[in-house]
């Protein structure tokens, strides 16, 4: 099939070269020219494992292009999927301008019958009124689908490529058999296309990005609750999570949750709720908690300094919002920096993969280390804030002999408690059994 894909970012460039893979004819669209010209030498704009390798081969096997042109990768495409932000404006609720910009450009370069999916995760009635906008420009045919995207970053191309699922919001049947076709290639183990209304589908996205939120919101909860009682999450989610009904994935205490869906999709959530008279408490409550634990980590260094941060050099490992990304969009690493400079704190941090966009969204504001024990030396704590394999087993002695104070707080409980004190540094998790951290 030829497929024209709008947008390039996470989404957009995963799916176009996800269905290049599957065999189809995909030309991705992006109004960033530079963005274009980088990824037509097969240049990936940003870090995802396994997703340069896929756009070089199918650049390469012909089946995938890139183009500034709407026209020319609209024209002639049997499906247009629409890939761009959706960002939240001030009051949480979905910026939709650059959807409804895309809809106008797709109707005006409709060359036949076509179908226009929403891939970009959009309020629910979003679809719906794509049709007028797509209709002003345009007098051919075209149907309307939402087939709202579940990929995590980090694991995209895996996620793409065998999906848990494939939601398909549409009641045109040509639409359904054109998404059908579309997805073939990843149902070869079985049919995981679920089709339902634009709304079911619209709503689905985002009511899975809340329940996934509201299960680490829960856990930080009890994470806290842990620390005042002495008790240990890592043993009462192994408890929990043996309950078939809970489960025990997605089931970790934290820094908070980020990212660029989680945080935007709830606000988005509560403001539909908020619209429709609809009351959310268990939405408010979930973002609540989590404004709640981005600032615990920086409480908990505070108290261990006794509330004078002034002039305390804390070394800060991960920058990037989860393991293998450069995405820093609303990561907690960039609340509990914001946090630490307010209380004078002077930051040093390490990132393998997110220091290019942390340099450009703060500038010096903090300085960036060549390694992640540089980033420790001569600090006087050392905080983990995004579990890169790399960060995740520490020579604790090392730490011990560079830095200033050797007070270690892991903000992901991966770390060994036992090992760090044993190296004689002092170790704070979240969750694991004590406030304030214990000297060994
Ligand atoms: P992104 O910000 O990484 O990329 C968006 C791209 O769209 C940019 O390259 C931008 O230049 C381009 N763009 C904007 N307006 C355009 C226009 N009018 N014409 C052509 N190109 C245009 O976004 P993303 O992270 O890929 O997210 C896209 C959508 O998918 C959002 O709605 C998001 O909520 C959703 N989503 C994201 C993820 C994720 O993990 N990032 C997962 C599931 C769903």
């Amino acid at each position: 099939m030829q497929i024209a894909i709008v947008g390039t970012g996470y989404v957009g460039l995963v799916s176009g070269a996800g269905f290049a893979e599957l065999g189809h004819d995909v030309t991705c669209v992006d109004l960033d020219a530079a963005r274009i010209q980088g990824l037509c030498r097969g240049e990936v704009p940003f870090y995802e494992p396994q997703l340069a390798a896929l756009v070089q081969k199918n650049l390469r096997a012909g089946r995938l292009q890139f183009t500034t042109s709407a026209a020319d990768a609209v024209g002639g495409a049997q499906i247009a999927c629409i890939a761009v932000g959706t960002p939240a404006r001030t009051d949480g609720t979905a910026d939709l301008t650059a959807v409804h910009a895309t809809a106008r450009a797709i109707g005006r370069a409709l060359t036949g019958f076509t179908v226009v999916v929403t891939k970009s995760t959009v309020p629910v009635g979003t679809a719906e009124a794509l049709a007028p906008l797509v209709a002003a420009h345009t007098t051919h045919p075209f149907a309307l689908a939402s087939n709202p995207e579940f990929l995590k970053e980090g694991d995209a191309v895996h996620d793409f490529l065998e999906p848990a699922r494939v939601l398909v919001g549409a009641d045109d049947p040509r639409a359904i058999a054109a998404l059908r076709e579309l997805y073939r290639g990843v149902m070869l183990t079985g049919d995981r296309m679920q089709v339902m209304s634009l709304r079911s589908a619209e709503l689905a996205k985002y009511a899975a990005n809340a329940m996934l939120a509201t299960r680490i919101s829960f856990m930080n909860e009890m994470a806290r609750l842990c620390d005042a009682v002495g008790a240990d999450i890592d043993a009462v989610r192994a408890g929990l999570g043996a309950d078939p009904r809970i489960g025990s994935q997605g089931l970790f205490a934290g820094p908070g949750f980020g990212g660029s869906c989680l945080p935007k999709d709830l606000r988005a959530l509560h403001a539909l709720g908020e619209s429709t008279g609809v009351e959310l408490g268990v939405v408010a409550a979930t973002l609540r908690a989590n404004e709640a634990q981005k600032r615990l980590l920086g409480e908990r260094i505070a108290a261990h300094f006794g509330g004078a941060l002034a002039g305390k050099r804390i070394g800060l490992w991960g920058l990037a919002f989860k393991p293998e990304t450069d995405d820093i969009r609303d990561a907690p690493a960039l609340a509990l920096i914001a946090q630490l400079r307010a209380a004078g704190a002077v930051i040093t941090a390490y990132d393998p993969a997110a220091m290019p966009s942390a340099r450009a969204l703060l500038g010096d504001a903090v300085a960036l280390a060549p390694d992640a024990y540089a980033a420790a030396e001569g600090a006087d704590a050392l905080v983990l804030v995004t579990e890169w394999r790399e960060l995740r087993r520490p020579d604790y002695a090392r730490l011990r002999a560079t830095m200033r104070t050797p007070a270690l707080f892991d903000g992901r409980n991966v770390w060994s408690p036992d090992d760090a004190r044993a190296a004689g540094c002092s170790y704070a998790g979240v969750g694991r059994g004590g406030q304030a951290a214990h000297t060994g």
